[in-house]
């Protein structure tokens, strides 16, 4: 992340310079972001308000991480086994519901991208810093994390799709 600002600061210097504003987004470097959200940088770290824009775009063209795979890792909850369901990405939760290969964790598109500019706090950091991993309730608890009209989830869906 130093190296990142470093380069970045380096950058609006020179761009100052030779008045070429394409130069941030090319050291920003859009190829190099994780599209798996358990590697990914938090968005309240990109410090430049350009850049974190930039940051949602790149992540809002390229839609939530969705991998679709023969089986997930199982997880022993309880007395049985359970998992990730792929079923989960269609349906009402398609446009956000993200699945992490690298945690085995589900995360919430929107709220990662816009949580910050409504609500700073540890509400919804299932979704957008720790995963969540309860296959067993998987279904009641993303419609909890929903919410109704004016949630913070609600928000920054909404927000997400302008
Ligand atoms: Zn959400």
């Amino acid at each position: 992340m130093e190296k990142f600002l470093a380069k970045f600061n380096h950058s609006q210097t020179s761009s100052s310079t030779n008045g070429n504003p394409s130069s941030l987004i090319d050291d920003l470097n859009l190829d190099s972001l994780e599209s798996d959200l358990g590697k990914r940088v938090p968005i309240a770290h990109y410090n430049n308000p350009r850049i974190k824009d930039e940051v949602r775009k790149h992540y809002i063209q390229k839609g939530p991480c969705q991998p679709k795979m023969d089986s997930y890792p199982p997880t022993k909850i309880g007395k049985r086994m359970r998992q990730f369901c792929k079923i989960w990405f269609e349906g009402p939760y398609s446009k956000w519901l993200e699945y992490s290969v690298e945690k085995d964790f589900v995360y919430c598109l929107c709220c990662y991208l816009f949580k910050d500019d409504f609500f700073h706090g540890s509400t919804s950091e299932f979704y957008t810093k720790t995963g969540f991993r309860s296959w067993n309730r998987a279904l009641e608890r993303f419609r909890k994390h929903v919410g109704d009209v004016n949630s913070i989830h609600d928000k920054c869906f909404n927000k997400m799709l302008c």
